[in-house]
Order: structure tokens, then sequence, then C-alpha cells
């Protein structure tokens, strides 16, 4: 067992079972020992591969999207790119090569990154050295000029509660011990029914509904500064639109399901994102937000079939291997239907690759 899973037992033992949030950010974040600590899950050596790790194409039509938004905007002569877990730099890297293209946009672009993960921000600094990026710990501050958020893959690492029906209303799910070994359990004394939304109260014993606070507070304050000072929020996940019954808590290691309360900080540990819930914290603070896409119908609408096909000219010995990661990307058996785009942003701006 990993030093984690001794102080998670100890915490346990001590001050009785824990939620699933709590468990979940000391697997993910714990300062020394958590998933996101050290190490570098990505990629086909680690745990798991994301949408840029398997192809130029996606952070090029990211690119894009930023900089046509920066137009639609009307140039201005500063704006603040912040990209919120850019794990090995690659969509970053790829997005302002890509928008490097539009003229004035990377003079007018000041890079800022959040990431928890030290290793990973040695990684981002290395690739990402020539846009001098400023790493940000606390996202509350002011950006002080236009913002353009980027998040691929960041909202499913952000902890979730879970709450389950039981015969006598809804109950926390909790973490606790049972003879030595971690285990699901309910909190004995139900929540009131007013903490669920509305139309879920009456569901079915044994339905589980998921409520991702530490997400939603990240949408609120990023979208109050986009409403103040201008700018857009693009999440791309693998989410849904709740508010929804569902449980979506999972483990991977080395590209394979696990148990979420085996071995704590050796799996990556994440859950489906509720797209609906973000969408109501942004429209409160006043943006605008334009129906959610699947991840292939935005990267279509962005033009990936013809920057694929140009690709494949200039070489044509990578044809095969170019159209496996599009297919990967777009299909609707691969990323394309299961992964989301959203956008929260000023009203009066269009996002390119979403529906008008
Ligand atoms: N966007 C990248 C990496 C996705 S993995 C890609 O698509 O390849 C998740 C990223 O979010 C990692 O870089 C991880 O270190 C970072 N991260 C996870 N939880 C975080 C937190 N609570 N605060 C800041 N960064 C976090």
């Amino acid at each position: 067992m990993s030093g984690l899973g001794e102080r998670i037992d100890l915490e346990i033992r001590t001050g009785g079972p824990m939620s699933v949030a709590r468990y979940m950010a000391l697997c993910l974040s714990h300062p020394r020992t958590g998933y996101y600590r050290d190490g570098d899950p990505l990629g086909a050596g680690g745990d798991f591969i994301t949408a840029p790790e398997i192809s130029q194409m996606f952070g090029e039509m990211i690119g894009l999207f930023l900089a046509t938004l920066w137009q639609q905007m009307g140039s201005p002569g500063r704006i603040i790119v912040l990209e919120l877990g850019p794990g090995r730099g690659t969509l970053m890297a790829d997005a302002l090569r890509a928008a490097g293209s539009v003229p004035g946009f990377l003079q007018a672009t000041q890079l800022r990154l959040v990431d928890s993960s030290a290793t990973l921000r040695s990684e981002q600094a290395a690739r990402l050295a020539s846009y001098k990026p400023e790493w940000i710990d606390d996202i509350a501050a002011d950006p002080g000029a236009p913002l353009l958020v980027v998040a691929n893959e960041f909202f499913d690492a952000l902890p979730i509660r879970q709450f389950v029906r039981a015969g006598d209303g809804w109950h926390e799910r909790e973490v606790g011990l049972a003879e030595g070994r971690r285990i699901f359990g309910l909190s004995p004394t139900p929540v009131p029914e007013t903490s669920l939304p509305e139309p879920l109260r009456h569901a079915e014993p044994g339905a589980v509904h998921e409520i991702g606070l530490a997400g939603r507070q990240a949408m609120a304050t990023l979208s109050a500064h986009v409403a103040r000072r201008g700018g857009a929020i693009l999440a791309i996940d693998y989410g849904f639109e709740g508010p929804a019954i569902g449980e979506t808590l999972q483990a991977v290691r080395r590209h394979a399901f696990a148990d979420p309360l085996e071995a704590p900080g050796e799996v990556d540990i994440s859950a489906h994102v509720d797209f609906g819930a973000l969408r109501e914290v942004a429209l409160a603070e006043g943006l605008a937000v334009p129906a959610l896409a699947t991840q292939g119908a935005f990267l279509a609408r962005l033009g990936i079939a013809a920057r694929a096909e140009r690709l494949i000219a200039s070489n044509p010995a990578a044809a095969e291997a170019i159209a496996a990661a599009l297919d990967r990307l777009v299909a609707p058996d691969e990323m394309g239907t299961l992964f989301k785009a959203f956008c929260a942003l000023s009203p009066g701006l269009y996002p390119p690759g979403f529906e008008p």
C-alpha cells in the first residue's frame, strides 16, 4: 500500500468515513503523493492517452478557435490565453503554432497555465518556452485583460460528491473501512431533499446522483472574469448534460479500468463532467452558452478533415497514421461522441465549432 493509502485509512479511523469528494481530492492532489503531483500519466507508456497526444490536428483546431474569437473581439492588443491542466503542453504548442498564422495574435497573447503536477509543469516549460508562459496557482485573481480559457480533460479530474437514493431519502456516499479494507458506504443521515435537483428528487432507490462542486466553482470564477473582461471558456471532456442519474466515477491504470479504492494515488480517478451544471453556472454570470457539441462535430466544423488532407498531401508516407488519428478523434465509436465541447462566452461572440 502506498503511504497515501495509509494516511487515508488513518483519517477514516480517527475521523470516520470521508465523502467521495474528499477521497478523490486526496487521491489526485495530495501535496506529496497524489496522482497529479509527480510522474507523467499520459501517453502509451502511462495510464491514459488524450486527444492532443493522438494528433497535432486537435491542438491546431483549438488554435483556430482561439484566433477566430480574438479577431471577433476586435483583435485586442493584449489577451490572456489560460490553459487549465495543460498536461505535456502539446495542445497549446500545436494551438499557438497554428494561431501564429493570424497576424498579431501571438504578439497580443500572454500565456498562463495552471497545473498541480510539477513533472508536467516542467514538460510544459520545455515545450512552450518560446511563448514565455506564466504559471498561476490561483484562478481567482482578476486577469486584467480579455480572457480565452482552454481546458481539455481538466474538469473530469476535479472531485465529485455522490448521493445515493435509499428507502428513506438521499444519502451521501462515503469511503469507510471494514475489516481493514476500504469500502463504499452511505452516510447514516439522509440529506435534505432540497439538496438534489428538483427533477431527480423522487428517483428509484439505488439511483446515484453526482455533484461536482469544484468544477462549478472554477467555472463560476472564470465566467465572472469573462463577463467583466470579455472572452470565452472552452472545455472539452467526456460528459453529459445533467441534471442526471448515473454513476460515472472511474479509475484507470495503464489503459485498463481499476478499482478506485485500491492503490490511491497510483491510479487515475475521474468522473464524467455534468455540462448542464457548468452551463447553469456560466449563464448565472451573464455569459452566453451555445448548445453542447460532440467533439466530432466541433472538430469537423473547424475543418479537421481538410487539415488531415493537407497533412497527408505533404507527407504521403504518413497517410494511414493520419487517417487513423482523425478517426480516433472524430468517429462516433471512438472519441467523437463520448467527448463533448462546451463553450461559455461573452454575448455577441460566435464560437467557431459550435452550432450557430
Ligand atoms: N490537457 C492535457 C492533460 C489532461 S490530464 C491533455 O489533454 O493531454 C489532466 C491535467 O490536469 C494534468 O496536467 C494534471 O496535472 C492537471 N490537474 C489535475 N487536477 C488538477 C488540479 N486540481 N489543479 C490543477 N491542475 C490539475
